[in-house]
């Protein structure tokens, strides 16, 4: 299938509490998507308000672009569909007409919707010239022209979602047809900061875990660094655990976990380093 999920807005299980930072990128989102999508009425008058047709994610990857489209969906209320670039068009060669088509019909019967393009640079990518494949060109024209049918009215309830970690490679024209274009940063140690305790809220730390310290350690990481990060720390206990197991030290099998201490988190940093690097 080429739509890799649809999900309804009370079942997509993320809002915007759950991101930590990004605080600039969900105002404006709010703005251009959420109030459009709830409240139309507001957006029919005059021309100075008009609702948005298309938004572009872009930055690094694991800064939680496609984190931020499915909370986006469930702040507005909107129908979730999610499909990638790079599927839609290398599985479908030659049938290009009928799945755009297919795709926008289904997506103005689940309106209000928020569809998501992950990778969008694959399927809208800049005309490749000689080398490009006919069934791409295909797609991206055929995508385009469909998007563009949309009648205003339903256009208003219907939203496109880009998101690309490479913005230079997208076409003119696809630039044109996403108006508002959004910046995702990798963060910084403050927004670091709010990742950090958003992630680790449930997990059982030493009690005046340092989480300045650790945001202070991390300069690079992603959103998505971070994540596996966390993952890779909370497993030194386990191991811990199941070491001390082996050397009989622990009689019985115990589910106890001391509380994880920074230290874990900076060891850990041997197995999880930032996956982005600015090396030349
Ligand atoms: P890519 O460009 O590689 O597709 P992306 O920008 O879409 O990445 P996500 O897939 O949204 O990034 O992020 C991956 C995971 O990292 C999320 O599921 C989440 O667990 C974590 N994450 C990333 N950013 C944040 C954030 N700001 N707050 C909380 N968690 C985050």
């Amino acid at each position: 299938n080429f739509i890799s999920a649809v999900v309804p807005p009370n079942e997509i299980g993320v809002k915007f509490d759950d991101i930590g930072a990004l605080e600039d990128v969900k105002r404006t989102l709010d703005e251009l998507v959420t109030l459009p999508m709830r409240r139309p009425e507001l957006f029919s008058h005059g021309n100075l308000l008009r609702p948005c047709k298309g938004v572009l994610l872009f930055g690094p990857p694991g800064t939680g672009k496609t984190l931020l489209a499915k909370a986006l969906a469930t702040e507005a209320g909107a129908n979730f569909i999610s499909i990638t670039g790079s599927t839609l068009t290398s599985k479908w060669f030659g049938d290009a007409e009928k799945l755009t088509k297919a795709l926008f019909s289904f997506a103005s019967r689940l309106a209000p919707v928020i569809i998501f393009v992950d990778e969008v640079d694959s399927l809208l990518g800049a005309r490749g010239g000689g080398f490009e494949h006919e069934a791409t060109r295909r797609m991206r024209n055929e995508f385009m022209a469909a998007w563009d049918g949309l009648r205003s009215k339903e256009s208003q309830r219907i939203l496109i979602l880009g998101a690309t970690n490479r913005p230079f490679d997208l076409d003119d024209a696809v630039i044109r047809r996403l108006p508002r274009r959004i910046y995702v940063d990798l963060p910084d140690a403050q927004n670091r900061l709010k990742i950090l305790k958003i992630l680790l809220a449930k997990e059982k730390l030493e009690s005046d875990f340092k989480f300045d310290e650790l945001a202070n350690a991390t300069e690079g990481y992603s959103g998505s660094d971070l994540k596996n990060l966390c993952v890779a720390a909370a497993y030194r206990p386990v191991h811990e655990l199941l070491e001390e197991e082996k050397k009989g030290g622990a009689s019985n099998e115990s589910s106890y976990l001391r509380p994880l201490k920074l230290d874990d988190f900076i060891q850990a940093k041997a197995k999880v380093s930032p996956s982005v690097s600015y090396d030349a």
